[in-house]
């Protein structure tokens, strides 16, 4: 099955994000932040592919697929090289003041 890859920190400042924590964010990437991030120096957006973030889903520890249990979450921890730094708004180019 499917499944998306539950990784266990901030990719921008390290932060512990547990399977069900409510501060985890995801792009379709499967990037992964916390919600200060998100809603700080990110903007909404992940700074790695420019798609928007939405918060991640809570996997259950069982259920009739077998949950966390059979599927645990990701112990693989990525984190972006230097800390993230503010990310250009792909929609909001006309923000961007133009070289002089
Ligand atoms: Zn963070
Ligand atoms: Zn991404």
């Amino acid at each position: 099955m499917a499944r998306l890859d539950l990784r266990p920190n901030c990719e921008c400042c390290d932060k512990d994000l547990p399977p069900d924590s409510r501060e985890a964010f995801i792009c379709t990437f499967e990037c992964t932040f916390c919600r200060d991030c998100v809603e700080g120096v990110l903007d909404g957006h992940c700074p790695n592919c420019l798609g928007n973030l939405v918060e991640r889903p809570i996997r259950p520890i069982g259920g009739p697929v077998g949950g966390l249990s059979k599927y645990p979450a990701s112990t693989k921890r990525v984190l972006k090289n230097g800390g993230c730094v503010m990310t250009p708004d792909p929609a909001g180019a006309d923000a961007v003041p133009a070289p002089a």
